[in-house]
């Protein structure tokens, strides 16, 4: 296929993904006015109620805006010839072809993330700040920025170049080594992301002696559960919004809840939770979760090593000089609509987890407390109790509340 045809293809992918997402948005918009369920008439009051809508319209509005933006600016990257642009200018600094590579990957990465900084500003600091969850200083936002952008440098950079050493040595078959490398670097990141990637942002305590731990750990033992690591995060340093999680398997296992958590619900209610984390484990979700990604990675780089030496790719974007990494990028969008569809299966599959968990939590302690925190998260991050199936088909990864109370009522 010629480079122009493959540039054609490229918009094309670009502006239907984009026509998609409005359309999926706005039935999701239409229907913020739906009355809401009878099971779930308790969740908010009058006032909270319209105010959960104000909320979802700002938010719906100003992601239709930044979508928007995403979209011309790509388009007039591409248009322009942006990319050769940029190429041009890390072969200027570098003929070594790995340098070039994390150069061309910097500017790019850097020059995004500039653009986009007003967009997330604006979000945590008008929109969230308006509704009463924003915790986050101007302090704590630039700090953030600087410590992810040393992250993405140092682990997304070693990566990279790992990547292209591994093609420079190996031609086609880099793929099996790029695979192993990233397999190996997935699991590393799912045993010690608590300890070593969230410490970065987040203080980590051990839940402390008393009722909760008590009520935890006797639950624990009672499913045979074996628990060590119970934290407490101080999420409320950011946000308003609370959160528990699971994370690692083995002697690494660990439960992280939200101080924003512990402080909104009943102890009956934060175990509720708990249980369904321990739902994920015993059903093996979080293997699964593991082994399947690893599988996507391999098949897309499968795929990538098949079209990495075709010079289409990188004169699909418009870099005149053909590479590795402008190869990249002309393969990663046009991979994006296979993402999409691998993403729709991996949601569908979240959601089932999420009603067994749920069936487990119900199982092995009690239904009520779940569906009562359940509620007190929705009401706290005014969350949205009518979406339109479609896009819950789409885009969540968890079934609607009202799926999940009536589940847990079955
Ligand atoms: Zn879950």
């Amino acid at each position: 296929m010629s480079s122009t045809t493959l540039f054609s293809i490229i918009f094309v992918i670009l502006i239907v993904q984009f026509i998609i997402e409005t359309i999926l948005n706005h039935l999701n918009a239409k229907k913020f006015s739906d009355p809401i369920p009878e099971e779930l008439g308790d969740v908010f009051n009058e006032a909270e109620y319209l105010k959960s809508q104000a909320y979802k319209k700002t938010n719906y509005r100003f992601g239709l805006l930044s979508s928007s933006f995403s979209l011309v600016l790509t388009l007039g990257v591409l248009w322009f010839g942006g990319f050769d642009w940029v190429d041009k200018i890390a072969m200027g600094v570098s003929d070594n072809i790995i340098l070039r590579a994390l150069i061309f990957f910097g500017i790019i990465m850097f020059g995004s993330d500039l653009l986009t900084t007003p967009f997330s500003w604006y979000q945590i600091f008008v929109i969230e700040e308006k509704y009463g969850f924003n915790k986050t200083t101007a302090k704590i936002f630039l700090t953030d920025k600087i410590k992810g952008w040393i992250m993405m440098i140092v682990l997304g950079g070693g990566i990279l170049a790992l990547v292209i050493w591994f093609f420079e040595w190996a031609g086609s078959d880099f793929w099996l080594y790029a695979w192993g490398l990233i397999a190996v670097f997935t699991i590393f990141m799912n045993l010690f992301y608590s300890r070593l990637i969230v410490p970065i942002f987040n203080k980590q305590t051990p839940l402390e002696e008393g009722n909760l731990k008590t009520k935890i750990e006797n639950y624990a033992q009672r499913v045979g559960f074996e628990l060590r690591h119970i934290f407490v995060i101080d999420g409320s340093k950011r946000s308003t919004k609370a959160n528990a999680y699971f994370s690692g398997f083995g002697r690494e296992k660990r439960v992280t809840l939200f101080d924003t958590l512990i402080n909104d619900l009943e102890d009956d209610e934060i175990v509720a939770v708990l249980a369904h984390e321990v739902g994920h484990y015993k059903r093996n979700h979080i293997v699964v979760n593991l082994v399947v990604s690893i599988l996507l990675t391999g098949f897309t780089l499968f795929l990538l090593s098949i079209f990495i030496n075709n010079p289409e790719l990188s004169l699909a974007i418009r870099v005149t000089e053909p590479s590795f990494h402008a190869a990249l990028i002309g393969f990663g969008i046009l991979y994006s609509p296979i993402s999409e569809i691998t993403g729709l299966i991996m949601n569908y599959f979240s959601r089932k987890f999420e009603y067994q968990a749920d069936d487990y939590a119900k199982n092995t302690f009690a239904a009520i407390p779940l569906i009562t925190s359940l509620k007190k998260l929705s009401r706290n991050s005014l969350s949205n109790l009518t979406p339109h199936p479609a896009y819950v088909f789409v885009h969540y990864s968890h079934p609607p509340l009202i799926s999940r109370i009536m589940n847990l009522k079955a």
